[in-house]
């Protein structure tokens, strides 16, 4: 439990891996554990064990959806997704290329649009991600079409009056 990467993910996530026992409900939930290579105990379990390069060569930390279940069915209270997050911005600053390219580009946009129009945008992102990722361009198509006709998915981005204090946020976070 002493390897420098529990220091650091303990550090940006604010959890404690070392109080993992390993009874494995958080990857019983995860609803994406079919797709990973390892799932979240697992991938605990190396961080404990220092095991860097395997995890950061993995799709297993992109592939993380943030949807919390692990967080609220583990018995010792330790936010999995939070320290998913952690991982990534290691791997990340350590210069590894994602193992997941285009969850990092659409972590991107997403993150590109709130910060524009103080608000996500989702024809305006989706739009950009079907050009600049490799996922087929007309494959949405017709449920785009569908959600636009109901009303559920507006052409144009809608300014929010307090775009200058999300500016800010995002200049705090970047220091
Ligand atoms: S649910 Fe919690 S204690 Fe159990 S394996 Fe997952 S992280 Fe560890
Ligand atoms: S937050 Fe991530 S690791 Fe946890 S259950 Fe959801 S997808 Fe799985």
């Amino acid at each position: 439990m002493n390897s420098n990467l529990v220091l650091e993910v303990d550090r940006l996530s604010g959890q404690q891996i070392g109080l993992c026992y390993h009874c494995h409900k958080c990857t019983a939930g995860c609803p994406v554990v079919d797709a990973m290579q390892y799932g979240p105990d697992l991938l605990l379990r190396m961080v404990a064990l220092g095991r860097d390069d395997a995890i950061f060569k993995s799709r297993d930390i992109w592939l993380c959806v943030g949807c919390y279940t692990c967080a609220t069915r583990c018995p010792n209270g330790i936010n999995i997704a939070a320290t998913m997050d952690g991982l990534r911005q290691i791997s990340l600053a350590r210069g590894y290329a994602a193992g997941e390219r285009d969850a990092l580009l659409f972590h991107r946009l997403f993150m590109g649009v709130v910060k524009r129009f103080g608000r996500s945008h989702e024809a305006f992102m989706l739009g950009l991600f079907k050009i600049l990722s490799k996922v087929p361009l007309m494959n949405d198509i017709p449920a785009g079409i569908g959600l636009f006709v109901r009303g559920k998915v507006p052409l144009l981005p809608a300014r929010i009056t307090a775009s200058a204090q999300v500016r800010q946020i995002f200049q705090r976070s970047k220091k």
